[in-house]
């Protein structure tokens, strides 16, 4: 560790750890942690790698506000990004997206603009488009802005390529969102190291890729329409009800080995499992990318290797089902310990 100048130069630099309990016999499998991040998830650097984007191109004037639509992460990111440069934040959210994400970014000085959850992800997106034309705003278009996906290959991309440096590297396995890791990290992985596989993980109830059915898109790169394939599921962050034009870009490239559809209730499974085998407590597309790699694992030779992203911290999801069967209060087993000894016991 070193010192910062600012916050936002801890972005990045996750580490890779290994897993022990969890891990098939014969295979070394590795998480990347992005929870490691200083909001927690993955999303701090396309934050980041936006805002000095526009920065750069001056696109974004000193001062001025800058929206995005988002399901969270994005939000919390450029929440923190745009509190320690000094500019405003608006964030349209649909409102099925777990309250403390809402929360955490109005602490960090955001101010954020439910829509109806009828209107999933095209809803908040058509909104924040509408108030960046009508209000002036520097819209960050996480969706399609190129400066996503580059953020991605300078640092998450470069990570791994020295991680696995004079190693083989067999498989990476990752979800999308935007895409922007996706496509990020597997356009570097294809010329640096192109004997590794990339395995790309939807959810089962939305297997937008797994459907083979194209999207329609305006000439922006922006969805016209509500992918057929999708239905909601509870991988927050993950698979919007359209295919991102940046999920599309590495999809056409052809780097993607295969797409692996993963039902909700697995992601839970393996999110609680990392936690309390492993001490790795992330979230629940973290636990449905894990759920991926295991499979990934069953079918790898002896001796290989599988890097597992992890996208974001568990802490976003104590009101959403992944804690649903956590109790707050005493259970049976807890109450019997208590009872054990004389002291601090309440009255039955
Ligand atoms: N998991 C979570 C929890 C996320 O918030 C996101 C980003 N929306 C992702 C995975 C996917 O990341 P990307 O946008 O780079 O595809």
């Amino acid at each position: 560790m070193a010192r910062f100048a600012n916050i936002l130069e801890t972005v990045g630099n996750t580490p890779v750890v290994k897993i022990n309990r969890l891990a098939p016999a014969g295979v070394n499998l590795y998480v990347k942690v992005e929870a490691f991040n200083p909001l927690g998830s993955v999303k701090d650097r396309l934050a980041l790698g936006v805002i000095e984007a526009a920065e750069r191109a001056g696109e974004l004037k000193p001062g001025q506000t800058v929206i995005e639509a988002t399901s969270g992460n994005t939000g919390i990111g450029l929440a923190m990004v745009c509190a320690a440069k000094g500019y405003p934040l608006v964030v349209t959210m649909a409102e099925q997206f777990s309250v403390e994400r809402r929360k955490l970014m109005r602490f960090l000085g955001a101010q954020v603009v439910l829509t109806p959850a009828a209107g999933r992800a095209v809803g908040m997106v058509v909104k924040a488009v509408e108030l960046a034309k009508a209000h002036g705003w520097f819209l960050t278009r996480q969706f399609e802005n190129e400066a996503n996906p580059d953020i991605h290959s300078r640092t998450t991309a470069r990570e791994i390529v020295v991680d696995f440096k004079g190693e083989r590297l067999d498989y990476w396995v990752t979800g999308y969102g935007t895409g922007g890791t996706l496509r990020g990290v597997a356009r570097v992985l294809a010329q640096e190291m192109p004997d590794t596989r990339i395995v790309v993980c939807e959810p089962q109830d939305a297997p937008l890729l797994g459907s083979g059915l194209a999207q329609a898109r305006h000439a922006d790169g922006t969805p016209a329409a509500p992918h057929p394939a999708f239905k909601p599921h509870p991988m927050q962050g993950w698979t919007p009800d359209f295919i991102p034009k940046i999920t599309a870009d590495a999809v056409a490239s052809g780097v993607i080995e295969r797409v692996l559809s993963i039902p909700g209730a697995e992601a839970m499974h393996y999110s609680q499992e990392l936690a309390r085998k492993e001490g790795i407590f992330v979230g629940i597309t973290a636990g449905a990318t894990f759920a991926g790699a295991l499979r990934v694992c069953a079918g790898a030779a002896k001796g290989a290797n599988v890097l597992c992203m992890l996208p974001d911290t568990g802490e976003r999801y104590l009101s959403t089902p992944l804690f649903a069967d956590v109790p707050a209060d005493m259970t049976e087993a807890e109450l019997a310990i208590s009872r054990s000894t004389p002291s601090g016991q309440f009255p039955a």
